[in-house]
Parts: structure tokens; sequence; C-alpha cells
């Protein structure tokens, strides 16, 4: 690795490109998500496979892969092929097609709760649908949501999320942490946000009888990716049952990439909502809402509106079927054996630079935090990882064309082949040396 390591790559023209944009757009980056990348926010001209090629003329593997949707890689051969022959029949009617039918056909096929459903066009905005059937249906206000966890960036729910790992007020009564200015403070009187993984504090929460909704990640992926405890989605499916109140599991992220039916086949614990998005159309802007039929029915039956100029948009739509249809068991076995190599070649190569970290989670999203001795059991834990470190050890592996996110989570494809797990493990073995150095 002599060569690569006398050579790390340059990024001179994205840094450029990217100061030039911000003469137009703000920041030269269209989310916020994108500002403050170490060395600099990167300028792609294309993707293939694993890969990612930037404007310095640089081969990236691409462990982003578009903040996780791309699991089958950049590009796959049948999704152009559908999206191109979609786009010689029209682009947007404002009415019924096919493909939208044969695309919700396969989401209730595929996730276990899904008795109907809906599509929208982002994951945020379908957790806000799921939090307005909740409370149209209870007839109670009140959503309990946990710290650390992400659904979408409206003023309702941007409390306490990642990636600003503030945290506030004493472990078991967390105080809400805004996570941005100009949000409506009012926006959390209806919001409770509780300790994730602790189903005493829950049960006493919900026992008030005035909870409408608990939303959570079922694996707190956003943030980590971090198991929920042995039986706590049992208990809190439990709780939620007998205290009336809604659960929606936001399967943003694990949405047909820890199973094909998402965390709730992965547990076998089955939510009354769950929002979906990212994976289900590999890179489309397609999202979707799914659950029991008498809560979906109250968009067209109870009063409860929902709306979307490009729900079910039609090339999208031929996007997500062609996305769902690739969804064989064969697919997460590949990815799993591939995951899990990669995740113990990481650990090795830790290990042997003596570098403290853990590297936890699943092999279709992991997750890797320096100075933790356990893996991170909530968000309190994660804010105890040593940041500063992870972040030189991202833009370390990025001079070695190894493309990983700053917040510590890793997004498996399966076009991330044996090579290029092998290649990416020995990236990281010279950035780790070269850290302890
Ligand atoms: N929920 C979770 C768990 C997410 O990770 C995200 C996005 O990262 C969202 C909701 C919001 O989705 P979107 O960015 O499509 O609005």
């Amino acid at each position: 690795h002599a060569t690569r390591l006398s050579s790390p790559l340059s990024f001179e023209q994205s840094a450029r490109q990217v100061r030039d944009n911000s003469q137009w757009i703000s920041g030269g980056v269209n989310s916020n998500f994108r500002l403050n990348i170490s060395p600099t926010p990167l300028v792609f001209e294309r993707g293939e496979g694993p890969y990612l090629y930037d404007v310095d003329g640089n081969r990236l593997i691409d462990y982003y892969l578009g903040m996780g949707p791309m699991i089958l890689g950049h590009r796959p051969e049948a999704l152009c092929d559908a999206v191109r022959d979609q786009i010689e029949r029209g682009i947007l009617f404002a009415g019924q097609t096919q493909v939208e039918a044969e695309a919700a056909r396969l989401v209730c096929e595929l996730v276990p709760c899904a008795e109907r459903m809906r599509f929208g066009t982002s994951g945020s905005e379908v957790d806000q649908a799921a939090l307005r059937l909740a409370r149209a249906a209870t007839e109670r206000q009140k959503v309990v949501k946990f710290e650390g966890h992400y659904h979408g960036w409206f003023d309702n729910v941007l409390w306490s999320t990642a990636p600003s790992l503030d945290v506030a007020g004493p472990a078991d009564q967390p105080v809400p942490v805004a996570g941005s200015k100009g949000q409506l403070p009012q926006s959390a009187d209806a919001l409770d946000v509780l300790p994730w993984n602790n189903l005493e504090i829950l049960q006493r929460r919900l026992a008030k009888g005035d909870v409408a909704a608990v939303i959570m990640e079922a694996a707190m992926c956003n943030a980590g990716a971090v198991h929920p405890a042995p039986g706590y989605l049992e208990g809190v499916r439990e709780a939620c049952t007998r205290y009336g109140t809604i659960l929606i599991f936001d399967e943003v992220i694990t949405g047909f990439r820890l199973a094909p039916g998402g965390a709730q086949e992965r547990f076998g614990v089955l939510p009354d909502l769950a929002t979906f998005g990212k994976a289900i159309a590999n890179g489309f802007p397609v999202a979707a809402i799914a659950g029991r039929a008498d809560l979906l029915d109250m968009f067209s039956s109870g009063g409860v509106v929902h709306g979307g100029t490009y729900n079910a948009q039609p090339i999208s739509m031929a996007a997500t079927v062609a996305t769902l249809r690739s969804l064989k068991p064969s697919l997460y076995s590949l990815i799993d054996q591939r995951g899990t190599r990669l995740m113990e070649g990481m650990r090795e190569a830790f290990a042997s630079a003596g570098v403290q970290a853990v590297v936890t989670g699943f092999p279709q999203i992991f997750h890797v935090a320096f100075g933790l001795d356990a893996p991170a059991r909530d968000y309190r834990d994660l804010a105890r990882s040593n940041k500063k470190a992870y972040v030189a050890f991202t833009t370390g592996l990025l001079h070695r064309g190894v493309r990983a996110l700053e917040r510590g989570a890793w997004f498996m494809s399966v076009t991330h082949d044996d090579a290029v797990v092998d290649e990416t493990i020995a990236a990281v073995a010279d950035v780790a040396r070269e850290l302890k150095s």
C-alpha cells in the first residue's frame, strides 16, 4: 500500500466547484447534511455499481449509497431499463397508473404489517402522514419519540435527533433539544422525548392513557446501527396495544434493507403503521406509509387529508417495481456474507493497529464508533464516542478511495463484492495504523 499512502487522492476540483456554486446554492449544497464534510463536499460525475467517480477523476468505493437507498448499487441495469421504458409513456398524469398498482401490490406482499398503503416522496413527509393518522384515529395529541431517533426535518419531530448528538436533562428524563433555529418551540408541546431501549419508562408514560402514537426506528440506524434490546420491541408492542396507542415503525432506513420486509420482519414484531423511503426505489424519490387497513382507509373515508403532486410519480413507480422485484432472499444472504466479512476485517484491522473501536450493527448497515468498549445501547452511549478521531478516520479513508459517512454508519449494496471488501479492509488497516502513530 506504500504507493497509495505516499500519493493520497486530491479533491481540489470538488472544493473549487463547491466554492463557485455557493454563489447560487446556499453553501454550495442542497441539504444541510451535505455541509461540513472533510476535506470538502464532493462533486460527482457518475456512479456505477459500488463506485462513484468525482470531478477530480477519483474512483471512490461508496458506503454512503445516497444516504442508504442504493441497496442494488449505482445504476442497476433492470431499473435503468424500466425507467427508460416508462419515460416513453409520459411523466406525470395526476391520475392512476398500472405501474403504481404493481408497486403497491409488491409493498403489501413484502411488508408484514402492510394491509394497505399510500405512496409519498420523502421519509419526512410520510412520517407526518403517520402522525396525523394516529392522532385522528385515537383522538389524542401526544406523541412519544426517542432520543437520537430521526423522523425528518420538520418542526414537530426535529427534537433530540442525530446528527447533533446534543443531549440535555437526566438520561431517564431527557429534555427535548431543538435541532434547528427557527423551529416553533410549541412544536415540542405535543411531544415527549424518552430514552430508547428502556421499556419501564415507556410503560409508565403510556399508562397515563393520553399518547396517540409511539414512533421509533425499530433498530436505531440513523445514528449508529443499534439493536433493540432483547424483548424490547415485543414489550413496546404489548404496551401500545394495552393503552390504545398506535405503534409506528419508521423504517425509512431499515425497510427493504434489514430484510425484504424490513425490521418488522427481521425482529418479528408488527407495528400498526410503518413508513418507508430510501431503499424502496434505489435512489428515486419514493416513500410509503403502510399498515392496518382501518387506519390507512381514514385517508379515503375518515376525513384525514394526505396529498402530494408527485405521489406515485410514474417514473419513480417504475423504479420502485424494478427495485422490489430485485429483492430476492439470495440478495440478502450475499450482503450478509460480505458485510459480515467486512465488519470482521475491520475489527481485526483496528485490533492489530491498537485502535479502540466498536464495529457493530447489521451486515446491511453497520456502525463504527471510536473510544467505546461495548456496542452502544442508546443515543447517550453514542454521544460518548470519539467523533473527532472518527472524522480523521473517514478523511483518511477518502484519501485512499473509500467514502464512508462521518456519522459512522456504513451502508452495503449487493455490488460490494469480495474484491471491494478486501480493498476496503486494506484501506482501513492503513488508516488505522496511521491514526495510531
Ligand atoms: N426517518 C429516518 C429513520 C431517516 O433516516 C430519514 C432520513 O435520513 C427520514 C426519516 C427522513 O427521510 P427523508 O430524508 O427522505 O425526508
